[in-house]
């Protein structure tokens, strides 16, 4: 259930208050003056507070301002109750964000009411906002390995890419696939696979910093964008991951599976590439190279080797 807290320096009517919204299932607590509120909020956020003006001290107005500038990640509705009935009062309540008004002598019932209707509010803002969130990463991950979409990739690509190129900084792409895959499925069946891509993505992304962008390119390809980060700097990424991948002992129920993979590197500024569709075709033929020339190994930029 929810909690409300009702901040009155007046005892009676912070009792008043506190009974009428028990007596209707909430939790309340109290706070007899604004500095207590704040406290109160920023130690255990309530779900609305119930707010009283003319405090002495700091009033209700500077509660809420300060709530709003300070706490105001916490979202948290503001019912003012007040003797202070002008509607230049109501103006300012309402201009400093209060989510509604009620004078004293107040009705406990319509204070039931009106915290209600503001919690029914905030639970169906919260719930939209909550489904919004959902939403944007369903569309841009992949549901299988978790890892993000080839459309998000390429988005980021482009923007990633421009950005390189307006502030001369480096960028740089990995294209991995597992070797003779089809192989795996065939001997040990499509589920295993599945779980074969799963943890692959998860091992990857063990060996790639926070900004770095993991996607499942496609079946069983995977592409990471590295912002910032030199070609030869991604190819020795991409030969940790690829070397880890190597030793891994992969599962799927009692069965251990082995996989190797092949991958190719390619980044601007080393490379002469300008478009994440260069970018993307230069990393890719590596790849091809690096399978057709013995896979599991990693081809990059010439000579990336020998600048340890
Ligand atoms: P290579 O070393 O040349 O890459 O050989 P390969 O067998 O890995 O390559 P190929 O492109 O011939 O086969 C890819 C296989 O990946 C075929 C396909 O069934 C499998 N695959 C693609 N997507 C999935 C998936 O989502 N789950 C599983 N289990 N297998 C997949
Ligand atoms: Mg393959
Ligand atoms: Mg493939």
């Amino acid at each position: 259930m929810s909690t409300v807290l009702v901040v009155d320096d007046n005892v009676d009517i912070r009792r008043l208050a506190s009974l009428s919204l028990k007596g209707a299932g909430y939790t309340t607590v109290e706070a007899a003056s604004g500095s207590e509120a704040l406290s109160i909020i920023a130690a255990t956020p309530p779900d609305l507070v119930v707010l009283d003006v003319m405090m002495p001290g700091m009033t209700g107005f500077d509660v809420l301002r300060e709530l709003r500038a300070r706490l105001c990640h916490l979202d948290l509705p503001v019912i003012f109750l007040t003797a202070k009935t002008d509607i230049s009062d109501k103006e300012q309540g309402f201009e400093l964000g209060a989510e509604d008004y009620l004078t004293k002598p107040f009705t406990p019932k319509e204070l039931v009411l009106r915290v209600k209707a503001q919690l029914r509010l905030k639970s169906e803002g919260d719930k939209l906002r909550d489904d919004v969130r959902r939403q944007e990463q369903l569309s841009c991950t992949d549901e299988l390995t978790q890892a993000y979409n080839r459309r998000h990739l390429l988005q980021r690509m482009k923007e990633e890419l421009a950005e390189a190129v307006r502030h001369e900084r480096s960028v740089s792409f990995i294209m991995l696939d597992i070797d003779h895959f089809k192989q795996i499925n065939d001997t040990y069946g499509h589920l295993a696979g599945d779980d074969i891509l799963r943890q692959l993505a998860d091992l990857a992304r063990g060996h790639i910093r926070q900004e770095d962008i993991l996607a499942r390119y496609g079946g069983e390809e995977f592409g990471i964008l590295l912002p910032t980060t030199q070609a030869q700097t991604a190819a020795f990424t991409a030969e940790r991951i690829r070397s880890v991948v190597q030793g891994n002992k992969f599962t799927s129920g009692q069965l251990v599976i082995r996989v190797t993979a092949s991958i190719g590197v390619a980044g601007f500024p080393a490379d002469p590439v300008t478009t994440s569709d260069e970018l993307i075709e230069l990393a890719d033929k590596r790849l091809y190279m690096a399978k057709h020339t013995g896979r599991n190994q990693v081809v990059g930029p010439e000579n990336w080797q020998s600048a340890a």
